[in-house]
């Protein structure tokens, strides 16, 4: 086994769905012998807890405390401790690994970013971007948008969604012979069986992860035995997988198993 890391998750100090606090979260992964995390809270247009009215900067600074949080503790406990985070766009959201905070205060039209934007502004950054739960079917997203031309990869393996989600999104990732990451989208800590990647090389910065993905080196998914095993399951409409085309309009993808 390489070096296990967590790569989605969110705590209460920048999410608003958060319940754990960095530390918490830091404690629990290295009990499970993790080498590290990546903090992905949702950014300003997700379920982010920072408010809307104070001066970027600020806001800025407010939503990397659920990072240095944790950094605190995994310090102190031996784990290491990167930042990330997750931007939607309205249904669809992304992953972003390897802005700093630097980055970020120097940069508030990124909040306006559209896909296009975002994938080719991280890039020249350095960074990388992955499509989270791609296939995710749950009460508040109207249906599922495929937007794999503006990532570097899928995130195939979600803790958070069914088995039926992740399935799908594993068998168009071998259909189209996409990157694919596993993360647990940890809320919470501690849950029974937190996903992640292993890796051939400690990372030393997030920026050696964003490498890692957009030069396609291994990357192995941590995740249940048969997670990927498709399920039977009545692919009724809700289930109508959409995808998004250059102009960031969506249509629906008449190509797969999984149009109903
Ligand atoms: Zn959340
Ligand atoms: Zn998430």
């Amino acid at each position: 086994m390489g070096y296990l890391y967590e790569t989605h998750m969110h705590t209460c100090l920048a999410s608003a769905c958060g319940v754990s606090t960095g530390k918490d979260h830091v404690r629990f992964y290295k009990d499970r012998g993790y080498t590290g995390i990546i903090m992905t809270d949702h950014f300003f247009r997700g379920n982010c807890a920072i408010p809307r009215d104070l001066p970027w900067e600020e806001r800025v600074d407010l939503f990397w405390r659920g990072y240095e949080d944790a950094l605190e503790e995994g310090l102190k406990v031996g784990l290491d401790v990167f930042f990330a985070y997750e931007e939607n766009y309205g249904f669809d959201e992304y992953l972003i690994y390897g802005l700093t905070k630097e980055y970020m205060k120097a940069h508030p039209e990124m909040g306006r970013w559209n896909r296009r934007q975002q994938l080719e502004e991280v890039h020249r950054a350095g960074g990388a971007v992955i499509q989270a739960h791609p296939f995710r079917v749950r009460g508040y997203i109207d249906f599922i948008r495929i937007g794999t031309q503006f990532a570097d990869g899928i995130e195939a393996a979600n803790a958070g969604n069914t088995q039926l989600d992740d399935a799908r999104a594993y068998a168009m990732g071998k259909r189209e012979g996409l990157l694919m990451t596993a993360g647990s989208d940890n809320h919470h800590s501690p849950i029974p069986e937190p996903f992640g990647v292993e890796l051939e090389q400690k990372l030393t910065c997030v920026l050696d992860y964003a490498r890692i993905l957009r030069k396609r080196e291994p990357v192995r998914m941590h995740v249940p035995e048969g997670r990927f095993t498709m399920p039977e399951w009545e692919l009724t409409a809700r289930y109508r997988a959409f995808r998004l085309n250059d102009a960031e309009e969506t249509y629906p993808m008449e190509d797969g198993p999984w149009d109903p």
